[in-house]
Formats: C-alpha cells, structure tokens, sequence
C-alpha cells in the first residue's frame, strides 16, 4: 500500500497533469447542468449543441490555464466526476506519485514531440490522437506526397505508442472518445 496523505485526495496529481482537458484524449465536454450554462458563456465557452439537443464544449479547454482549471468552483459536474484510471489506481494506493507522474510526462512528451512534426502539427489541435491519425492516412491516400508519406511514419510511431499509454491510463471502460469526462484540475 502507498502511503499518502489524507488531504491529497488526487488533485496533486491532477495539478500535474491536465491530460483530460487537453485534448489529447478526449475531444469534448458535455455540460449535463443546465444553471451553468449562462455561466460558462460568460466566462468564454463556446458551447454547442450536439443532435440530440446536448450542450458540449470542445477541448482543449479555455478554462484550462497552467495546468489548473481557470472555473474550477464553477466547472461542469462531469469534470468534477471523472476519474481517469491512474488517478483511480493512484487514490486506491496500487501506484505511487513518482510513478503516476512518469507516466503523465512520458504521454506529455510523446505529444508534444508529435505536434511538432510537420504536417501532424497542422492537423486541427482539437483532434484527438487517433482522429488526427486517420485524418493523415487519408490525406496520404489522396495525394501522391512523399514528404507526407514520411511524416506519416514517424507520426504513427508516436502516436500509437502515445495511444497505448492513454487507452490504458486516462480513460475508463465504457467512456467513448467523443464523450469526454475531463477531471478537476
Ligand atoms: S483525472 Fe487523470 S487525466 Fe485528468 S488531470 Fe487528473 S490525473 Fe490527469
Ligand atoms: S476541469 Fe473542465 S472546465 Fe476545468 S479546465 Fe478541465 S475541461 Fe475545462
């Protein structure tokens, strides 16, 4: 069992991270509170409307400034709920902060050396890693671009490693990739 203080109840963690508002593994927010709507308007959210008539934000977030949420007393019931699962696997003692942490880094660097490889890095910023890689296949399928194809190879390298690592750490069985559930920050 890991030691931790009783006070941290995972926001140590969460202050450190910020992966679920990113984008980079979920790509919107629904916002099932109806009274914090006007709010988050104000405070310079662009909400939509999904076909069904749900309001959602898209991520990366707004509110999302140096890791901590700019909304956080205000933010929506579902990024107060989530729970990503190393934060679970971290609350429950079966993983200790050093290495919650690494894991957190090692995804942070993998992203960040992805988008700044030409062509990924000019793929919409709020896609996240598997639709902005479908998204360069197809454009590899369309256009007879070496330069591309290149790309492509070093992109897919990352990302699917990158892909690996949030699949198995920062969603829960039963969420879908559209239907983000960002945590507080
Ligand atoms: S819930 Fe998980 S992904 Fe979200 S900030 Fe906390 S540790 Fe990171
Ligand atoms: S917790 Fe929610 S509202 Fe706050 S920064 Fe993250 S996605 Fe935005």
């Amino acid at each position: 069992m890991v030691e931790r203080s009783e006070l941290d109840n995972g926001n140590k963690l969460c202050m450190q991270c910020g992966m679920c508002c990113t984008g980079r593994v979920f790509d919107r927010v629904e916002v099932t509170d109806p009274g914090n709507i006007t709010y988050l308007e104000n405070a310079g959210f662009k909400l939509e409307k999904d076909d069904k008539g749900n309001p959602h934000f898209s991520l990366p977030c707004v509110a999302h400034r140096s890791n901590c949420c700019a909304v956080y007393e205000n933010r929506p019931s579902v990024c107060a709920k989530f729970r990503c699962n190393l934060l679970e696997r971290y609350l429950a003692g079966e993983i200790g902060f050093d290495l919650a942490i690494k894991i957190v880094e090692e995804c942070k660097q993998l992203a960040s050396e992805l988008e700044k490889i030409e062509y990924y890095g000019a793929t919409p910023q709020e896609k996240i890693v598997s639709a902005r890689l479908s998204e360069l296949h197809k454009k590899i399928l369309e256009e007879n671009n070496p330069g591309l194809r290149r790309a492509y190879a070093a992109v897919a390298i990352r990302a699917f490693a990158l892909n690996k690592t949030i699949e198995a750490n920062f969603k829960r069985a039963g969420k879908g990739a559209s239907a983000s559930t960002p945590a507080s920050a």
